[in-house]
């Protein structure tokens, strides 16, 4: 017998539709194996570096590719060293529009759903990625639209993220970060060209990746141009308000004032951080201050190489030039 639609069943298929769309419950989970691989950084004693950032991130079973590199291969390359495969990872972040961290995505799809056309195919990008860029002398740069457009040429699809959104239970992305503290962790001096017209390229679509754990709140950073704290304050505010217990990735400090480590440092200290691992733009200099001023030790704090990663079980694993 052929199941026939009753205007009762199409209000419930649109009940649920709305349902589901909406999930504006939190699922309450707390995320128990997480492991977090960094595939692009400055250091690396295994694979290439490069002034960028990529990480792989495997969540109670379920995999995510954060950022893709700052060169077409270098990710690419770097998976072939770690002998790692990406195609059951159907999610990929863009934490920000910068090139460090969004030029490698068309290679990876590309190479990756050749075989399984799902691999890597859901871009989630906070609003404003896609707004145009004016660089310093006037030019006029849409990149990230024009890897948009190629990236949905290849069947994918981007998906807009507007505030704090879980992506799987327990795994929330934080979407564009109010600027409640003048962190201004950001290098370029260009404008952006929103509704209301061109204005300073604060990075308004940075966002970060969290996770909600029973020992705690875990954070994977691309270049935190939103600002450290402000992100975490955000994220304990929409979020979570449980204590701190890692940070991972690019904070974008490399540059900072003595002034403006030693305020962050007592920031992330007042946020109980147990565990940082400073990679790409967080600079090697800033992440050893932070060390100590924070009070974390060798184990607990280190320079995040290509290769290196975390666990919230096992901790750290630094790559051998960082230990
Ligand atoms: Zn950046
Ligand atoms: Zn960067």
């Amino acid at each position: 017998m052929g199941y026939k639609m009753t205007t009762r069943t199409v209000c419930l298929i649109g009940f649920l539709l709305a349902s589901t769309t909406a999930s504006a419950q939190p699922s309450g989970h707390k995320v128990a194996n997480l492991e977090i691989k960094i595939l692009s950084t400055m250091l690396a004693d295994e694979g290439f570096g490069e002034w960028g950032f990529a990480a792989l991130v495997e969540v109670d079973g379920r995999r995510i590719l954060f950022d893709t590199g700052a060169n077409e291969d270098t990710v690419q390359r770097n998976l072939k060293v770690m002998g790692l495969d990406l195609s059951d990872v159907e999610m990929v972040i863009l934490s920000h529009n910068h090139a460090d961290h969004t030029t490698g995505l068309l290679t990876l799809r590309r190479q990756f759903a050749a075989k399984t056309p799902r691999a890597l195919s859901k871009v989630y990008a906070g609003t404003g990625i896609l707004w145009p860029r004016i660089t310093p002398s006037g030019q006029f740069d849409d990149r990230v639209a024009r890897i948009k457009r190629d990236f949905e040429a290849t069947g994918g699809s981007f998906i807009d993220v507007a505030k704090p959104i879980e992506i799987l239970p327990g795994v929330w992305l934080t979407g564009p970060v109010p600027r409640i503290h003048p962190e201004r962790n950001w290098s370029n001096v260009g404008k952006v060209r929103t509704a209301a017209g061109d204005v300073e390229d604060t990075v308004p679509e940075d966002m970060t990746l969290v996770f909600q754990t029973d020992k705690g709140l875990v954070y994977l950073f691309g270049c935190g141009h939103a600002g450290v704290i402000n992100t975490l304050a955000h994220a304990r505010m929409t979020i979570d308000p449980s204590p701190v217990k890692a940070v991972i990735g690019g904070l974008h400090l490399f540059a900072a004032s003595d002034q403006h480590l030693a305020w962050t440092a007592a920031q992330l200290k007042s946020f109980g951080v147990q565990q940082l691992v400073g990679a790409h733009c967080t600079g090697i200099e800033s992440v050893y201050r932070i060390r100590d001023l924070v009070g974390l030790t060798r184990d607990t704090c280190m320079v995040g190489a290509v290769g290196a990663s975390y666990s919230l079980t096992k901790g750290i694993t630094a790559g051998r030039i960082a230990k």
